[in-house]
């Protein structure tokens, strides 16, 4: 029986396949996630410049809103009831 030791037939080293997401290309432990430090300072640029804008979504406050309406929509109805008879 021989030790078969031809096993390894790949890439060394435990490499999760993080690609940077400006270039695609592997990242670098230093510039996580970027490969490079180019590649973080033109996604800082791109911040800065508004291409990665964040839509400000009032759905919440508006729903919030909603239901203080709705509860003093209530309130007023039960107060118009009780006070017509
Ligand atoms: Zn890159």
């Amino acid at each position: 029986m021989t030790s078969n030791d031809t096993n390894s037939g790949g890439t060394k080293g435990g490499s999760k396949g993080a690609r940077c997401p400006i270039c695609g290309r592997e990242t670098l432990l230093a510039f996580r996630p970027f490969c490079s430090r180019r590649c973080a300072d033109v996604d800082l640029s791109r911040w800065l410049g508004g291409a990665y804008a964040i839509p400000i979504e009032d759905a919440d406050a508006d729903e919030d809103g909603d239901d203080i309406e709705a509860i003093i929509a209530a309130h007023e109805r039960d107060t118009s009831r009780g006070g017509r008879g």
